[in-house]
């Protein structure tokens, strides 16, 4: 049976931030099985992983009977008091962090989601998308399913209660292969955590131990939730594998129909924190190699280095070491936006980029400037950059971008625009560099991304790339608010 202590009303409504030109992750997930202390573990879990999501939060608890929920809109700290953490009881919890994608804003797609079935209680949660997940919805409603979201995650529940098979395992190995998409997923049910990972690895999970506690395990979306609780990093989760954490300890399984890698390239240049690993590799380590090959490939003539804080840092050191520049914080970053604010009535210039910037002007005045992005998305944000940086006194402002020109939508759980919105996917880089007002503009080329990523011996076979490319390898419905475009792969 499912306990709910969701609140009526949610204590937090973030505002969607317009000014944040970015792509954004939809959602990072958590899992522990056989700790006393499950919900709170798995609250720091959440809270280690705020980056991957900042609209809603929940998490599920099993005591062996009952499994306990809650989910709030907001961040992490406003969706959880200590006395809803103390409301659930149990041993093993699943917990979830969700900027929307599929299925838009509201506390009804909040995950996990719970129900009870014939065959008792079932918690999910799932970062990614399942790309045919409207067909499949359409099919279970006609046979009489009801839905109560319009996330995609919904249908997995449905699937795994209408699987004939008996063991848990089986069920979701039943419904895995029908849905076709990007998905690093948490089950819970009384007695079992299962964690899986789509047959390509796209987004990205990960398994550790608590020590001292050598049966609680856990799983999370970034190696950096197993820092803050103690955890030790054990390995990350293969793709197409389904680790079934139950009382007989842990086991392993390999889907069906295996697939080539491709893990997101956006996680090392973006979405991941950069002291986390993802496949052996430091994401810090890489934005410094994607840094030192965009100097390489586009070096400018220029008395300092400056980056977009926070993402643009590492890759701007990078930058800086290879050509002998100095590297300044010539940008400051404000932690404390995020909530719903009130913009003056009368315009102030750049309001919307000076919540999050200001510039140092002690470092630009007179300068020759480079500015290290990580992205251009729409080009608004870099537009305002560029000319913040100039009225602070820059002689010259140049723009290097530690990626390709993001050209295409992301199908596999991220939010991203439509392609007319994306700049770069009908304006050339000169036209961009006129946009925004750079003196000059280089981007990263798709072999130096791949190269520092992949690292000296790496394969650079590994990775999806569609949104530079628009080489999707897995293939995928348009949905509505993308369907005006022409897509590589129609
Ligand atoms: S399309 Fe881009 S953002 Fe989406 S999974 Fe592939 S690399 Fe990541």
């Amino acid at each position: 049976m499912i306990i709910v202590r969701d609140p009526a009303v949610s204590p937090c409504r973030r505002a969607r931030d317009d000014e944040d030109d970015h792509f954004h992750d939809q959602c990072g997930v958590f899992g522990i099985y056989g700790h006393a202390e499950a919900a709170n573990i798995t609250y720091l879990g959440l809270h280690a992983l705020q980056h991957r999501g900042q609209e809603s939060a929940g998490i599920v608890t099993s005591n062996g009977e009952n499994l306990y929920a809650h989910r709030a809109m907001g961040l992490v700290q406003d969706a959880f008091s200590e006395a809803q953490l103390a409301e659930l009881p149990g041993r093993l919890a699943i917990g979830h962090v969700r900027y929307s994608t599929a299925g838009g804003s509201h506390i009804k797609n909040a995950q996990p989601l719970a129900v009870d079935y014939a065959r008792g209680s079932l918690a999910v949660c799932h970062n990614g998308n399942l790309t045919n997940a409207e067909d499949l919805r359409a099919e279970l409603e006609l046979q009489g399913s009801i839905f109560q979201s319009t996330s995609d995650t919904e249908v997995l529940v449905h699937l795994v209660a209408r699987s004939r098979q008996v063991a848990i395992e089986d069920r979701v190995i039943d419904t895995l292969q029908r849905v076709q998409g990007a998905y690093s997923l948490l089950f819970l049910s009384q007695d079992t955590l299962l964690a899986v990972r789509d047959p390509m690895g796209v987004r990205p999970l990960c398994l550790g131990i608590l020590p001292g506690n050598k049966d609680a395990h856990v799983v999370a979306s970034e190696p950096t939730a197993f820092d803050l609780i103690g955890a030790e990093f054990v390995r990350d989760v293969e793709p197409g594998e389904l680790l079934i954490i139950d009382p007989s300890g842990i086991r392993s399984m390999k889907l069906p129909e295996p697939k080539p890698p491709r893990a997101c390239i956006f996680e090392y240049v973006y979405f991941a924190r950069p002291d986390s690993r993802l496949a052996g590799r430091s994401v810090y380590e890489v934005r410094k190699a994607l840094g030192e090959t965009l100097a390489r490939e586009h070096p400018v003539d220029a008395d300092v280095v400056v980056p977009v804080p926070d993402s643009g840092v590492p890759s701007a050191i990078g930058y800086a070491k290879t050509l002998g520049i100095p590297f300044e914080m010539g940008l400051m970053r404000s932690h404390y936006v995020g909530r719903t604010f009130i913009e003056p009535q009368q315009s102030i210039r750049h309001f919307g980029v000076r919540l999050k910037l200001n510039p140092v002007e002690p470092v630009l005045r007179g300068r020759r400037v480079v500015v290290i992005d990580d992205s251009i998305v729409r080009g608004t944000t870099s537009r305002k950059i560029m000319k913040m940086v100039r009225d602070a006194g820059a002689r010259e402002v140049h723009l290097r971008i530690a990626s390709p020109p993001t050209q295409w939508p992301c199908y596999y759980g991220i939010d991203t625009p439509t392609r007319r919105e994306l700049i770069a996917s009908s304006h050339s880089v000169d036209e961009i560099a006129r946009y925004v007002t750079a003196d000059s503009l280089g981007y990263l080329s798709l072999d130096g991304m791949l190269g520092a990523v992949a690292g000296p011996q790496g394969d650079k076979t590994g990775f999806c790339h569609a949104c530079f490319s628009g080489q999707y390898a897995i293939p995928f419905q348009s949905p509505p608010n993308k369907r005006h475009m022409r897509l590589v792969s129609d």
